[in-house]
């Protein structure tokens, strides 16, 4: 199977969860035994040789690629949480959203000095989860290795808040 067959395998769902977005809905790659074992083999095999010691995801969809991969590469998986969610102690990031802020939290023993950490979500949109994900790993002295996406929503240049990191998406969307 092919990266582009992967592409079928992803619902557009317009107008959810509001007007003017067209949700990317994974699930029918999940439901694809064949699919899904290929997404992270892609994944796994541009990876393998990185020297990657951890992998950070947010919840709750970056959960189920970052895991994936994490055990495929050996590798400690670290959830990265809504406030309150974690716990143990934390440490926070803020991001800007369309409206307002949001923020994330990961263990404060999570990462340590030197660590060379990968970042994997689903989809990127604007890129502020993952910009804040960034964040987090490199206040805790981390490296961050690369980012890998399943999809990427380039026509909303989310890059543009990633300059300068090693970005690796399966699927790229141009509009
Ligand atoms: P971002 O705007 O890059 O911070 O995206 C935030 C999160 O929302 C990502 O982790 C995605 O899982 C999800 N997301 C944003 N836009 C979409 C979309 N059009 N389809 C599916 N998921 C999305």
């Amino acid at each position: 199977m092919e990266k582009h067959e992967l592409e079928k395998k992803i619902r557009d769902i317009p107008g959810f969860p509001k007007a003017g977005i067209i949700f990317k809905d994974i699930t029918p790659l999940l439901l694809d035994t064949k699919s899904f074992k290929q997404a992270i083999d892609i994944m796994a095999d541009y990876y393998k040789d990185k020297n990657i010691t951890s992998i950070v995801s947010a919840e709750a969809r970056g959960f189920i690629f970052g895991g994936a991969l994490a055990y495929k590469l050996g590798v400690g998986f670290i959830p990265a949480r809504k406030p309150g969610k974690l716990p143990y102690k934390t440490i926070r990031q803020e991001y800007e959203l369309e409206y307002g802020t949001d923020a994330l939290e990961i263990h404060e023993d999570a990462i340590k000095f030197g660590d060379r950490v990968l970042i994997v979500d689903d989809v990127i949109a604007t890129g502020g989860t993952t910009a804040a994900q960034a964040k987090l790993i490199e206040k805790m002295g981390g490296e961050v290795a690369g980012i890998c996406f399943l999809v990427e929503l380039a026509f909303l240049n989310p890059l543009e808040k990633l300059k300068g990191y090693d970005v690796f998406s399966l699927i790229i969307c141009d509009k």
